[in-house]
């Protein structure tokens, strides 16, 4: 069986308690790798190698910096098919997904080693003579990087590329569930050329690598992908050293359908939107509120195409759905299930856990006659669960897309023009598409959410590099006096 170490300043190295964890086939439970479990003394030794790397990284120019990016995106792009299928059997994914997943991650490569030659400022003109006025970016320093399971290159990518190309030095970890796919980008990167120390990657569990890098004084921002209540946890525990904290959380994300919607584009969008990655996405759409004159069709359709999906082992082609992640996660759906049951949801269809199949597998789950509060409709479940919501017309139907503490994504389905910028305007979401389902961003637009999916912070696009960035504002003053602003003009 394989072995992973931890790699830290430039060498894969044991961790020093010794201790190991195992990784897992979702769908086949088959052991796939040992893992060094490291604890606080590992991550304060990678905190060390990339505090002492940073002067040097830093102040590589941005185009070089770049380069090693650039190479890095080709070698992904040559093994995207065994890393693709290296993701279905570490994460369980069904392959077309897992290819699109590695495919996000060589994007987003390409777009920040571009930004190696724009990382730009702005400049503007002063309110005195002889004097300029700048503003340049500056990488923040060491960086820690917290990782969830679900998109486990394109996450880690997300997050890696623009800090790195910022110039930060980066102490990195993975989601337990899904270690083995983040190893092999570290290889990646590594052999494109990161110098030793700038890059570190410590496996282990969340309460002591994650807390440590949480706490650890040298690391001057932690950005974190993963659930509401560790991003709570983060902000309060890293603010007090204040850290600069970026927070991806949890979504509740609402398809919207109106009266006057192409139905089939629609059923097209919840099949995707809620069973797409065995509805294990933060986008993934677990709310569908339908206007009341179309409810009976749209149920119809729903169920006809959701008994087609066929749910297996993610490696073969035919498989529409793979299984969930692990048994806890299989458990938390199963309770949902019954929740909504006896919340007085009406359970249409699916709703169990499938015992023959060897794996963490569970049947695309259909709830009608859920209300806006029950709790099925309210909490994230993170599997393949749809709640239908009966709505009379778009203020009712955006009311109730907005009565979540989420606000990830959103989406309607209409004709009418009035109904989508309605939408656009009013539904409480960091993103909103129109005739599409709630899942499909793409790299170079910002990706975030409000209320409780985040703090303000947006990944992708050039707000990754604000997100990996401190700004400094720079004075030029040329005139050889003292000139004073708002004193010395008129
Ligand atoms: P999670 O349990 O919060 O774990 C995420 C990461 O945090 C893992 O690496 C975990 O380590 C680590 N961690 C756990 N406890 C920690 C602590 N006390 N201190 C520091 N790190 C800690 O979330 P998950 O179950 O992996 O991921 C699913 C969640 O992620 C869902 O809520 C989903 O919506 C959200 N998500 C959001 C986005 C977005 O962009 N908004 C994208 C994808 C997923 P271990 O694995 O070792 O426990």
């Amino acid at each position: 069986m394989q072995e992973y170490k931890l790699f830290i300043n430039g060498e894969w190295t044991g961790s020093s308690s010794g201790e190991m964890f195992d990784d897992i086939n979702p769908a086949t439970l088959e052991l796939i790798g040992k893992l060094h479990k490291a604890n606080e003394e590992d991550v304060k030794n990678a905190v060390d190698a990339a505090e002492k790397s940073f002067h040097a990284w830093s102040s590589t120019p941005a185009p070089q910096r770049a380069r090693i990016l650039f190479r890095a995106a080709r070698m992904l792009e040559e093994r995207k098919e065994e890393l693709s299928r290296l993701m279905t059997v570490e994460m369980g994914k069904v392959l077309k997904e897992a290819r699109g997943d590695v495919q996000e991650a060589i994007d987003i490569t390409y777009y920040a080693a571009g930004e190696g030659r724009r990382l730009k400022g702005e400049t503007t003109p002063s309110e005195l003579p002889d004097k300029f006025c700048m503003t340049i970016r500056r990488p923040i320093g060491v960086v820690g990087l917290i990782t969830p399971w679900n998109f486990p290159i394109a996450i880690p990518a997300w997050k890696i590329m623009p800090a790195l190309v910022a110039g930060n030095t980066l102490v990195f970890k993975p989601a337990s569930d899904t270690p083995i796919l983040s190893i092999e980008l570290v290889n990646i990167l590594t052999e494109a050329g990161i110098p030793k120390g700038v890059l570190n990657l410590v496996t282990g569990e969340g309460k002591t690598v994650g807390s440590e890098i949480v706490h650890n004084r040298k690391v001057r921002a932690v950005s974190f992908t993963g659930s509401l209540e560790t991003g709570k946890w983060i902000l309060g525990e890293a603010s007090r050293d204040m850290k600069k904290v970026s927070l991806e959380l949890g979504g509740k994300n609402p398809i919207i359908v109106m009266d006057d919607a192409d139905l089939n584009l629609a059923i097209d969008g919840i099949i995707w939107g809620a069973f797409g990655t065995t509805g294990q996405r933060c986008t993934a759409a677990s709310r569908v509120i339908v206007h009341e004159k179309i409810l009976p069709s749209l149920l119809e359709k729903l169920i006809g195409r959701t008994k087609e999906l066929n749910v297996g082992n993610g490696l073969h082609e035919n498989i529409d759905m793979g299984p969930v992640i692990n048994e806890s996660q299989l458990r938390k759906i199963a309770k949902y299930v019954d929740i909504g049951k006896k919340e007085g949801a009406k359970l249409i269809m699916g709703g169990n856990i499938m015992k023959p199949l060897p794996g963490y597998f569970f049947e695309p789950t259909i709830f009608t006659d859920v209300s806006p509060d029950m709790r099925i409709a309210q909490e994230e479940i993170f599997g393949p669960v749809v709640s239908l919501i009966r709505a009379r017309d778009i203020d009712e139907a955006i009311n109730i897309a907005n009565s979540v503490e989420y606000g990830l994504s959103s989406s309607i389905y209409s004709g009418n023009i009035r109904n989508a910028f309605k939408a656009i305007e009013k539904i409480e979401a960091g993103i909103t598409y129109i005739n599409a389902s709630t899942i499909g961003a793409e790299i170079h637009l910002p990706f975030g959410g409000i209320k409780s999916t985040g703090n303000g912070t947006r990944e992708g696009g050039t707000t990754a590099i604000e997100e990996f960035t401190e700004l400094k504002t720079v004075y030029f003053d040329y005139s050889g006096k003292l000139q004073k602003a708002q004193i010395d003009i008129g």
